[in-house]
């Protein structure tokens, strides 16, 4: 049987799991990059060929919607069936420049949570530690000094090693610590590193203009749970005042960064959202929303395969969940 006689099939299993009205259940896909092409350090990461696939694919047996009329959907009982939205965290310049094009090219909506603090030539800090490792010349990469040990960077599989090592080496480190240290393994290893990773001002506002939804991801993407109350509300004010200033409208969206529940954000955090005029939250937690779920914690799940069968059944699967722990892969946080 062909891919596409499975639709049918596979479109009445979905509607069972997620139909329309008061019992319907929201996918809610999350992203972070669409590359240019394939990425030999990252054999999963997704490229634009895969991502058309994945989206293609999708669009045959999900009824996308854009996030804030789904949660006004989920509210009022008035959901489609088989529900989903699509979501990037981060705002990587990939984002605008290969993802957007496929989208519009689609008609498929989507929402960007843009951490405002590294627009304009900015670098997530798992972005330096990446590029460094991918960059550093010669076969090994000493950081005893800075107590960290040392890294064999002489194949790409264990390059491939060291950057998970190093990340999770680093990844719960206090926010100033952490951007020190990270400075001097990039000092260390001697390279220059790219600027261009993160989307420019004028990109949220192609994005915006194209009729895609901005949502605040904060400035620095702390882990919030790692703040006083008051730096906390700071970061999830500010970046959204930020956005709102650059695209003129109201940001009413929020995904906590990393967005594991309790772990990354806790209850006071999503009573932060609340206050500041947010409308909706989204975290990392596996699963599917419903009626009952919380607006401001709603959970959301990608399936890895790349087979089209097991990539949808995965989707059915991710339909009976309400939200669980989840990991993050590796080289995100
Ligand atoms: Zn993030």
């Amino acid at each position: 049987m062909t891919a596409a006689l499975m639709d049918a099939p596979l479109r009445g299993l979905l509607r069972l799991l997620s139909p329309a009205g008061p019992d319907a259940r929201l996918s809610i896909l999350i992203y972070h990059r669409v590359l240019p092409q394939a990425d030999p350090l990252f054999p999963n990461e997704l490229d634009a060929a895969r991502f058309e696939a994945q989206m293609r694919d999708l669009s045959a047996c999900f009824h996308f919607m854009p996030l804030g009329d789904a949660v006004a959907g989920l509210r009022n009982g008035s959901l489609p069936a088989r529900a989903a939205c699509i979501t990037f965290d981060d705002g990587y310049a990939d984002n605008a420049e290969i993802a957007l094009p496929i989208l519009r090219r689609l008609g498929i909506p989507a929402t960007f949570f843009v951490a405002t603090g590294f627009l304009n030539g900015g670098r997530m800090w798992n972005d330096t530690v990446i590029e460094t490792i991918r960059r550093a010349p010669g076969e090994r990469l000493d950081l005893e000094t800075l107590g960290l040990g040392t890294f064999d960077l002489s194949t790409i599989a264990h390059r491939q090693q060291a950057i998970p090592a190093l990340l999770g080496k680093l990844k719960y480190l206090e926010l100033d610590a952490r951007l020190a240290l990270v400075e001097r393994v990039r000092q260390a290893a001697g390279t220059a590193l790219p600027d261009d990773l993160m989307m420019s001002s004028a990109q949220v506002r192609e994005l915006h203009a194209a009729g895609m939804e901005i949502g605040g991801h904060t400035v620095n993407h702390p882990i919030l749970t790692r703040l006083d109350a008051q730096s906390a509300r700071a970061e999830i004010a500010n970046g959204k005042a930020r956005l709102e200033e650059i695209i003129g409208a109201p940001v009413r969206l929020f995904a906590y960064p990393n967005g594991k529940p309790n772990q990354d954000y806790a209850a006071e955090h999503a009573q932060i959202a609340r206050d500041l005029d947010f409308t909706a939250a989204v975290s990392t937690a596996w699963g599917a929303a419903s009626a009952a779920s919380d607006p401001f914690q709603l959970p959301r799940f990608t399936p890895w395969d790349r087979s089209r069968m097991r990539f949808m059944l995965r989707m059915a699967q991710n339909l009976r969940r309400n939200g669980q722990m989840a990991d993050m892969p590796s080289n995100r946080v």
